[in-house]
């Protein structure tokens, strides 16, 4: 009797770990999705305004450059500034992706050089994003992936002295693992429309329906530089030229400040960069 029921006591009992386990795939799914839209960047954004408000306006002239790896969070931490505090952010890789988008002349000689993951000519990276910050007159200031080498550097800072704001100058170094920035970099989706431009990450803020825009409708898709081997071919000229640059940046004389934002959310990374630049509240 016994020999006949034992393969029916195994069954039930495969049966319940499938149950248990099935049980257990859904509840871990559910709680994923309720941390992302718990802790995600939009309600972090959201309790960040709220948090804000005690902002002092007035924030001095400084002038920043963000040095960080690719996906180092350093557009997303340079777009808050804007929105919160009112700096001008001038973003090289967001002006040269513009030039590409309208099809201009530089862009068509960019796009190739971009999509490898290799550097723009100094030259012509200089004179654009100068020509730029000059129409901006004397107002706080950040540059995004400006400078990435040492003639950029080099440039900038003759710039600044011979408008007399070198001493407005801090270099704001951001570090964080290679490791974090693949995992980042390869679940980064970025919307086609030109005009929308929408950034989501499948980690942090996924779209509501896959591959589309929630803001536009339009079609998300990974930046062509975003493809693996370019992203290792970043990471390797960004190392190449970051101990370069602080180093020039220490022999200049400049003023320099470090944030950690590996393993940070968003608000945390902002209001370490706050009170790192004495940005504090009324
Ligand atoms: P990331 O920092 O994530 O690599 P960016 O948007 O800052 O992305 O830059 C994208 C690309 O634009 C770079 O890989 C490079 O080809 C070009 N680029 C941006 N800024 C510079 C610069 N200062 N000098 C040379 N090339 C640049
Ligand atoms: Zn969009």
């Amino acid at each position: 009797m016994a020999e006949y029921f034992i393969p029916y006591l195994k069954w039930v009992d495969m049966k319940n770990l499938q149950c248990f386990f099935i049980l257990f795939l859904s509840l871990s799914t559910l709680q994923q999705r309720f941390c992302l839209q718990a802790y995600g960047p939009e309600n972090q954004l959201k309790k960040l305004e709220k948090e804000t408000t005690t902002i002092k306006q007035e924030i001095p002239n400084v002038i920043i450059t963000f040095l960080g790896a690719p996906g180092s969070g350093k557009g997303t931490l340079a777009q808050l500034c804007a929105q919160r505090l009112d700096f001008k952010v001038f973003s090289t890789g967001d002006i040269l992706r513009n030039q590409i988008a309208q099809k201009t002349e530089l862009g068509l000689q960019v796009a190739g050089i971009m999509r490898r993951g290799e550097l723009v000519s100094d030259k012509q990276v200089t004179q654009m994003v100068l020509e730029k910050y000059d129409e901006n007159g004397d107002h706080p200031v950040i540059f995004d992936g400006y400078p990435r080498t040492k003639v950029q550097a080099k440039s900038l800072l003759e710039h600044l002295k011979q408008l007399g704001r070198l001493e407005k100058f801090y270099v704001v170094a951001l570090e964080i693992d290679d490791t974090l920035v693949v995992q980042r970099l390869s679940n980064r989706l970025v919307c086609s429309n030109k005009n929308c431009q929408a950034v989501y990450s499948l980690l942090f803020r996924p779209p509501v329906e896959p591959n589309i825009c929630d803001e536009c409708g339009g079609v998300l898709s990974r930046r062509p530089d975003d493809e693996p081997e370019s992203v290792q071919e970043r990471l390797r000229v960004y190392a190449r030229h970051e101990k370069i640059l602080m180093d020039f940046y220490r022999e200049s004389g400049c003023q320099i400040k470090t944030l950690d934002v590996g393993e940070k959310t968003i608000p945390q990374a902002f209001w370490e960069f706050c009170s790192l630049m004495g940005i504090e509240e009324e």
